[in-house]
């Protein structure tokens, strides 16, 4: 059976940009894993008629609309109102729910408000979603082949109102089987159209499971979606297929799902029983940083100079004022010595700098975006690239530390 279902988000304040429409990501999430098609996601401002034209338009053509927000006690809070005239029934007072309300104002030591009655009123004909952790009840609503289900906007309320009480239902009511799993396999060292003409076979004929490309970050990753109906055999698809990518593509696969790449750096570094250090001119730290932020990153990391000026360069760091004034801070000597000293100063396996422009000015005559990374081991192993990226600062500066994540995973891998 197929069950299409479509998200209704209701608040001026998700219009306005002040905050995400997280509810909708996760309801998707938690339908998606149920096999319940979700085809749309709207958001509406607390205004009636907007409102009620989004229902009228959602019923014909969902089986489920899920409703979230606009179930508080204020004014502009008028989300079961609005449903309540669309299905055409009245709203009744509960005296269960009103109980539960008043119980819950005086557990929390709270003056109950007159609005707060308001919360109390059910629609005719509809169950009630028990909401244990706030104060509005949230409601199934059955309307012609459609049902509305109406949940608060608080998220923290709506996913334990959803948990204990909606997928339940809905799993009963649908005697849902299909489950559906993902698994994404990221990759680094190619792009996201190189990736896609290599797998193109496999895209061409994909169904299940469903390849996806995706890129963000200056990462591409594969997500990979299977559904059947139990989630060992669904995961047993997904195995498979991954295999399928990995005679193809699988040196640019570094890690799958949550899985990072400056923890898989890190965990590299671990077992080699190796070390780095790091010389940052235009990362400022952030390259350290992102081996910090891996607990347990002093086992293999031991330090990282942030030498910004030439005067750094030269006071802290050592390097000739020669050096720096025959080739300039931007250039293949300068980023080879900031990595050998930094190397030699820390006694790591390993050193690694960044020097670069990250703009808005040219340096040196190099335009903005030109950033060199030396990896350093010996005088005979080392390794200098230079890159010219798009001309944003925070994009060229975030850029640099992937690059030199990149640069030690292949070196290690
Ligand atoms: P309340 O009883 O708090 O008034 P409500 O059901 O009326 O609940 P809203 O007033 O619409 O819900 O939202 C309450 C809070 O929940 C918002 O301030 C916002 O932080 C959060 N919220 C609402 N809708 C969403 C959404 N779609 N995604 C994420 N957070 C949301
Ligand atoms: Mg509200």
């Amino acid at each position: 059976m197929m069950i299409n279902a479509e998200i209704v988000a209701v608040g001026t304040e998700l219009l306005l940009g002040q905050i995400a429409n997280t509810n909708a990501q996760w309801i998707s999430q938690q339908l998606a894993a149920r096999g319940i098609s979700v085809y749309h996601h709207q958001v509406v401002g607390d205004n009636e008629g907007r409102m009620s034209d989004v229902f009228k338009h959602a019923l014909r053509r969902s089986q489920l609309i899920f409703i979230t927000g606009g179930l508080g006690p204020t004014d502009d809070d008028i989300s079961r109102e609005v449903v309540a005239k669309l299905v055409d029934q009245h709203l009744i007072e509960d005296e269960q729910i009103l109980a539960g309300i008043t119980a819950y104002f005086a557990r929390t030591n709270r003056q109950m408000s007159e609005n707060n009655y308001k919360q109390a009123k059910i629609i005719k004909g509809a169950e009630v979603i028990p909401n244990s952790i706030g104060t509005a009840p949230g409601m199934i609503v059955p309307y012609q082949e459609a049902r509305f289900i109406l949940l608060p906007g608080v998220p923290s309320e709506m996913k334990q109102m959803m948990i204990e009480t909606v997928l339940p239902y809905l799993e009963e009511i649908y005697a849902l089987q299909d489950v559906i799993v993902s698994k994404m396999l990221r990759c680094v060292g190619i792009g996201e159209s190189q990736l896609e003409m290599q797998l193109k076979e496999l895209i061409a004929e994909q169904t299940n499971p469903t390849i996806a490309p995706l890129a963000s970050d200056g990462e591409v990753a594969l997500r990979l979606t299977a559904m059947a109906d139990s989630t060992e055999k669904a995961k047993h698809l997904i195995e498979q297929k991954e295999q399928e990518i990995k005679t193809i593509a699988g040196k640019y696969i570094y890690g799958s799902d949550d899985q990072t790449l400056n923890e898989v750096v890190v965990q590299l570094l671990k077992e080699s029983g190796q070390s780095i250090s790091s010389a940052e001119s235009l990362t400022g730290g952030r390259f350290a940083d992102s081996l910090v932020s891996i607990s347990g990153a002093s086992h293999v990391f031991q330090g990282s100079i942030v030498s910004y000026t030439s005067d750094a360069k030269e006071n802290v760091l050592g390097i000739e004022h020669s050096i720096i004034e025959q080739h300039g801070m931007v250039s293949e000597q300068t980023a080879y010595q900031m990595a050998k000293l930094t190397k030699e100063k820390f006694n790591t396996t390993y050193g690694i700098s960044f020097t670069g422009v990250a703009g808005p000015a040219i340096l040196e005559n190099k335009a903005v975006g030109t950033v060199y990374i030396c990896l350093y081991r010996s005088a005979q192993d080392y390794q200098i690239e230079v890159f010219d990226f798009p001309k944003n600062r925070e994009l060229i500066r975030n850029r640099s530390v992937k690059k030199g994540l990149e640069l030690v995973y292949n070196k290690l891998k």
